[in-house]
């Protein structure tokens, strides 16, 4: 990283998630760190292997085949499956009924201007007992995008490039994250390992050959270190 590029934001994952928030970042004019452990070639994460299904509420390719969908059913779905009945599930209730009003009402119109692109029929993955009053989908919402998993990485990634050369954001691969800086409850920077860089693949096991270290600090922090299969121990630890 060069000297006087002083990030308003460390971003821990290149992953869709890290990408995207980079993306909302930079395009706010705020500067952005993003460090992976990984190489660049693996670029974009889980998201590039995926199949692609967007989690869409009332689109118009479930209207074209007639499929009667509004937030409100999506919402009797997901607690039908969740439950949200615990006192410690009062913030993952929240942060469903957010995301599905984002599904309902916004991320069609979001990832079409990135320049995503959906096939005509709707899957229904996730399906459950079929009903509208049991777990499960009770309709389909499963939305295959043009060219699967790599069509939605490609718009996250051919932004993350511009705003790199806007001089808003410096991505450092093989920059593997091992603790959180806490000041006063808040983490204020990242520690951690550089990686021996390693020429395989997208997709091949990467060495863990540690050549140096590193110490980045930044007013924010977010950790976008991926879901299934990802190394917990940050979230444990912090
Ligand atoms: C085969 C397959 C098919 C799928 N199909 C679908 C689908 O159709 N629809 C759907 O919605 N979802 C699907 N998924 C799930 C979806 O792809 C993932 O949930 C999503 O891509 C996760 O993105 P992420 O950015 O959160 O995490 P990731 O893509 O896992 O990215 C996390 C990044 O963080 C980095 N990292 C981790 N720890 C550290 C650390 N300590 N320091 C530095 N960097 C670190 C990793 O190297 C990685 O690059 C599928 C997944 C797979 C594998």
């Amino acid at each position: 990283m060069e000297e006087k590029f002083q990030p308003d934001v460390i971003i821990i994952g290149t992953g869709l998630a890290g990408l995207t928030a980079a993306m909302e970042i930079t395009n706010a004019g705020k500067k952005v760190l993003l460090l992976d452990q990984e190489t660049e070639q693996n670029i974009g994460g889980q998201a590039f292997w995926s199949f692609g299904g967007l989690f869409l509420v009332n689109s118009p390719q479930q209207r074209k085949l007639g499929i009667k969908d509004s937030y409100e059913l999506a919402l009797q779905d997901w607690k039908g499956t969740a439950g949200f009945d615990r006192e410690e599930d009062y913030w993952p209730g929240k942060w469903a009924e957010a995301y599905l009003k984002f599904a309902a009402y916004e991320k069609y119109a979001y990832v079409s201007k990135l320049g995503i692109k959906f096939m005509f029929m709707v899957g229904w993955a996730e399906r459950g007992d079929g009903s509208a009053t049991g777990h499960g989908n009770s309709v389909p919402r499963f939305h295959v995008s043009w060219g699967t998993g790599t069509g939605v990485v490609k718009p996250f990634v051919d932004k993350a490039y511009e705003a790199e050369k806007k001089g808003l954001l410096q991505m450092k691969f093989r920059h593997r994250v091992t603790d959180l800086i806490i000041e006063n409850n808040k983490a204020k920077g990242v520690k951690g390992d550089i990686l021996e860089n390693d020429d395989k693949e997208r997709g091949a096991e990467t060495n863990r050959n540690v050549i140096s270290r590193f110490e980045y600090h930044a007013s924010h922090v977010i950790i976008a270190s991926g879901g299934i299969g990802a190394n917990h121990e940050l979230v444990r630890k912090n």
